[in-house]
């Protein structure tokens, strides 16, 4: 009997069985997408194998397929095998895993499609709307901006929503009101979207310094002789690691093959991007989750047919359908950012390794701070080492970096703690210097704890275990940080209702309006999620680089690879709230946030100066940083973790469970890791059931065991036997392999 096994877009198992019709027979192939019948709904399924086979279910249950959407595979065979590794990695339904690869319009419901809207080769472009004016006279007192726009449209003819939108900022939500009254007339044509884009400058290469071009030698050599080689580019900040992808994705290139770069935040590096378009023009799609479904799909379509071989863009990136993939890039490969931490939890620079290493392309992680897991690859012989040990300008110096003990010094002439006299010394020297400075602080809002003056009760978000930060922007609100529930501060203590609630500590919004207060004629800029959510982050850092910023303070969103030569001093305001986190990498990350911060100082001519603001000088993630020795600290933090049998020593899983019931969560958790333990092989370490760090989140307890083991099989096997065993429905479960985040 001929059987197709189907992914289907469903959180559930691995493949469905479907009968195949004769008329289908011809035209079900690996890789085609099919509409099928699931419950009672109709979904988009890919095919994953077809053949002559007894059927794996009950003949009355088996269904057929409905139809085939492709006439060729939507997925390039090598994409689709890697997706199917991934699956299997990280113990996770193959359909869930493929729609990582597809993007939303090739993948959506199939009730909502015709055969015909599925079909590929549709022209799928940007949705152009153009409006007019009708003249009409409104029947009723139009409100708002409304009456001005209608003026303009008559006075200035035809607008397409785009032009309008530049000087009405609600224009979509006026148009639509006013096009609903007969007001104004709107045409919508779709214009194929051009993936070639703007023509952009094109920039000269650089020479080349001995140590990149060792690098890059290394790298095209590979590429040369489809050797299918790893590597670690470890090179200090601005030692031009960028310049070393640039010329390998262009030797890809010229080898006709194709290349992936993964940046980690691709709102926050447009100047990375820019420096890509420039070097390789038109090449390049530019993958980003502000663009639109259309727009993406666009840019999708250019990589499946190989009019575009380059994809730039953060973690999703890796799974572009680029033809005859020969190269893949990750920029600061320890960055948190390339681990999803929802739906499929996979960690993009793991799965890099493994796709370049099946399609047989070279993969570089770069990185001033490479994580342990990398240089454990590096001492392994996985990957191979490539050093860039200094700045790519000879003039700009590693900047001087000085420890400010938090405990011996006093606040500076505001009163405010974190703006300490050392700090306010070297503001003072860079602003009559009219150079430019960064401020990092971890903590976003005015103040992150509320505490009741009466009681001593610290406000707590009513769904989770977290305190509430003040935030004054936008009215005076208790904000939580984790399921952004709000409330009025003037409600007072939750468990009193004492009205004085005193204000602990400071976050970027509290230090900006300090330093506004304390050197009024400086221009001063903040970057965090709060003023700067995506694209707006570009705006703000646009304006750094124009010389319109002199103090720039914010959260981790100005540690990022921003190349900004006017500054010259970076402040950590401190350092300790990275460190005290509760999970077993916090001094690497707290390390990586100061190494980064710091790189940004005296990138150019002129020499950096970094002040670290901390109650813990001592500790080796501060020692390390101010010397810049990464080294060190990467020796240092191999040992600790060895001794504790952490990653890389060893390999975890992380079980979790939640519910909004507390007693269900923790019965499950420990019933599952009961099973664990029955089933768990030799070698394999189970540790806990234990409350989460954060005990409740979005009003659900949570629960967790994790799995331990020095090799990665044995884990799987128990890991899969946990899976196996069937979960009371009000709980949920997810399971973490390789997990990041500990909370
Ligand atoms: P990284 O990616 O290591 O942080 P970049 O590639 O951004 O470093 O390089 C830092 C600066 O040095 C950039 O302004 C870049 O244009 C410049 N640069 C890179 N390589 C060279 C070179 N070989 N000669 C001169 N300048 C270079
Ligand atoms: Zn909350």
């Amino acid at each position: 009997m001929l059987l197709a096994r189907v992914a289907v877009p469903v959180p559930l198992g691995q493949a469905f069985s479907y009968s195949v019709g004769p008329e289908l027979a011809e035209r079900v192939r690996r890789g085609a997408r099919v509409l099928c019948p699931f419950g009672r709904r109709r979904v988009l399924g890919v095919v994953l194998d077809v053949g002559d086979r007894e059927p794996d279910v009950p003949l009355e249950k088996l269904k057929a397929l409905t139809a085939v959407v492709d006439p060729e595979p939507v997925l390039p065979e090598e994409l689709l095998g890697f997706l199917q590794e991934v699956a299997r990695y990280y113990l996770c339904p193959v359909g869930e895993v493929i729609q990582l690869a597809l993007p939303a319009v090739e993948r959506s419901a199939a009730e909502n499609l015709s055969l015909e809207e599925a079909l590929p080769g549709k022209v799928v472009g940007r949705l152009v709307q153009t409006v007019k004016a009708t003249g009409l006279e409104p029947t009723e007192k139009l409100r708002g901006r409304a009456p001005e726009l209608i003026a303009y449209l008559r006075e200035a003819g035809p607008q397409t929503l785009a032009e309008l939108g530049e000087r009405f900022s609600s224009a979509r939500s006026l148009v639509a009101r006013l096009e609903k009254l007969g007001l104004v007339e709107v045409t919508r044509v779709e214009v194929s979207v051009d993936p070639y884009r703007e023509p952009v400058e094109r920039d000269q290469p650089p020479e080349l310094t001995p140590a990149q071009s060792a690098a890059v030698e290394a790298i095209t050599g590979c590429l040369d002789r489809r050797e299918p080689r790893s590597f670690l580019l470890d090179g200090v900040t601005a030692s031009g690691k960028t310049e070393v992808y640039l010329r390998a994705v262009q030797r890809s290139l010229e080898l006709g093959r194709g290349a992936i770069v993964l940046v980690p935040e691709i709102a926050l590096t447009p100047q990375l991007v820019a420096r890509f378009r420039a070097r390789l023009g038109e090449r390049i799609a530019v993958l980003h989750s502000a663009q639109s479904d259309r727009d993406r799909h666009a840019m999708w379509r250019s990589l499946r047919s190989g009019a575009v071989r380059v994809a730039v863009g953060a973690r999703s990136a890796l799974f572009a359908p680029v033809q005859d993939l020969g190269l893949v890039c990750i920029d600061e490969e320890h960055d948190g950012s390339f681990k999803q931490e929802d739906g499929v939890r996979y960690h993009a620079r793991d799965m890099a390794l493994l796709r370049a290493h099946r399609a047989g392309a070279v993969c570089v992680l770069g990185s001033a701070t490479p994580s342990l897991a990398s240089v454990s690859l590096v001492q392994q012989g996985k990957l191979e080492e490539l050093r860039l040990p200094a700045r790519a300008r000879s003039t700009s110096a590693l900047p001087e970096v000085e420890i400010v003990d938090l405990r011996r010094v006093g606040p500076g002439p505001g009163g405010e703690k974190l703006l300490s006299v050392a700090l306010y010394r070297e503001l003072e020297r860079a602003l009559a210097a009219r150079q430019q400075s960064i401020l990092f602080l971890n903590r976003r809002g005015f103040s992150p704890s509320l505490i009741c003056e009466e009681c001593g009760t610290i406000a707590e978000c009513p769904n989770c275990s977290v305190a509430l930060t003040l935030h004054r922007a936008g009215g005076e609100r208790a904000v939580c940080h984790y399921c952004d529930f709000s409330r009025s501060v003037r409600q007072g203590c939750a468990e009193c209702k004492n009205e004085r609630l005193i204000e602990e500590g400071s976050g970027t919004e509290r230090i900006e309006s300090m330093l506004g207060a304390e050197f009024p004629s400086a221009r001063i800029a903040r970057l965090d999620r709060d003023v700067a959510a995506g694209a707006k982050s570009e705006k703000v850092l646009e304006r750094v680089r124009r010389g319109d910023v002199d103090i720039l303070v914010g959260t981790q969103m100005v540690t990022k690879g921003h190349d900004l030569p006017n500054v010259t001093l970076v402040g950590v305001l401190n350092a300790d709230a990275a460190l005290s986190m509760p999970d077993f990498r916090a001094a690497e990350r707290s390390f990586h946030l100061l190494v980064q911060v710091a790189g940004r100082a005296g990138r150019a001519e002129l020499p950096g100066r970094v002040l670290i603001q901390t109650r813990q000088p001592e500790h080796p993630a501060i020692v390390f940083a101010q010397q810049h020795d990464v080294r060190g600290f990467i020796r240092a933090e191999l040992k600790a973790r060895e001794e504790l049998g952490y990653p890389p020593f060893s390999r975890l899983a992380l079980v979790r469970f939640d519910a909004v019931d507390e007693a269900r969560a923790r019965d499950e958790a420990e019933r599952l890791a009961r099973i664990a333990l029955r089933a768990s092989e030799p070698g394999v370490e189970i540790l806990g059931p234990a409350p989460a760090p954060i005990a409740r989140l979005r009003s659900r307890f949570r629960f967790r065991f994790l799995l331990r083991a020095r090799e990665r099989g044995p884990l799987r096997k128990t890991l899969l036997s946990v899976l196996r065993a069937s979960v009371n429905r009000h709980v949920r479960m997810a399971i973490d392999v390789d997990p990041m985040n500990m909370l």
